[in-house]
């Protein structure tokens, strides 16, 4: 038996790489890559040198058996994705399924992730609280957006910058003017921004931008929250 590590990587900041997790990828036998380009450079800088291979959402079940085939052969392998925690709104939860029904070990090398970042800087309610990750981008989009509107506890949603005015809007429908939202960018990064207000201060402030770029996590607070 062997053991499968998820490691987590920087959403924006080499220096949240924790000593753990340079550790661990140097103890690695084989690491698997979601992007083995993207990690290259996190490899590098960290002066790791392991074999990769990749390890991506379009290929995840074929990729698990060549996984699984080398946990079977007694390799230890480390998983990272391009940020964050394997597994949230990445490759990783087919991979470390089947590492349990092999009964492989799974450790967890915990780190950043844009989610529980966003929600404890968004100074909304943080005590409970629904990860919804991207939407659907056709089918059920708006059923799944009416359900945040309603929902009694904070959601976080994960969502690109050339939707996000789409987004607000739609949310706007369902919420109204007054819901509490933050819009977190860029977190951990040079231009790291949080935006939190009323929906119907931010909404503008959002549309009027010309254009909007980088990574986005938006929080919204339950329905009754407010302040
Ligand atoms: N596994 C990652 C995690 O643990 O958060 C999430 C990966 S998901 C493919 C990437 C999305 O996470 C981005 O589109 C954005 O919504 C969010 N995200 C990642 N990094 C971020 C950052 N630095 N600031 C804000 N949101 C971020």
């Amino acid at each position: 038996l062997a053991t499968l590590y998820l490691v987590a990587t920087p959403i924006g900041n080499l220096s949240d790489f924790s000593t753990r997790a340079v550790e661990t990828l140097q103890s690695v036998d084989q690491i698997a890559c979601e992007d083995t380009r993207t990690s290259g450079v996190l490899l590098q800088h960290f002066q790791i040198s392991k074999p990769t291979f990749s390890f991506h959402q379009h290929n995840e079940h074929q990729k698990v058996k060549h996984l699984m085939n080398l946990l079977n052969g007694g390799l230890n392998i480390a998983l990272i994705s391009d940020a964050g925690m394997p597994g949230i709104s990445d490759p990783g939860f087919l991979a470390t399924r089947e590492a349990h029904q092999n009964g492989h070990e799974i450790i967890a090398i915990p780190g950043p992730d844009a989610a529980t970042t966003a929600l404890a800087v968004s100074g909304l309610p943080c005590d409970r609280f629904i990860f919804e990750g991207f939407l659907p981008p056709k089918k059920g989009r708006q059923t799944r957006i009416q359900e945040i509107a309603e929902s009694d506890i904070t959601s976080v949603v994960y969502e690109s910058p050339h939707k996000l005015v789409r987004f607000l809007e739609k949310l706007h429908e369902y919420a109204g003017d007054e819901r509490w939202v933050c819009v977190a960018r860029e977190l951990t990064k040079k231009f790291e921004e949080k935006d939190r207000a009323q929906l119907g201060e931010l909404l503008p402030r959002w549309r009027e931008k010309k254009s909007i770029k980088g990574e986005i996590a938006v929080v919204i607070a339950g329905k009754t929250y407010s302040e």
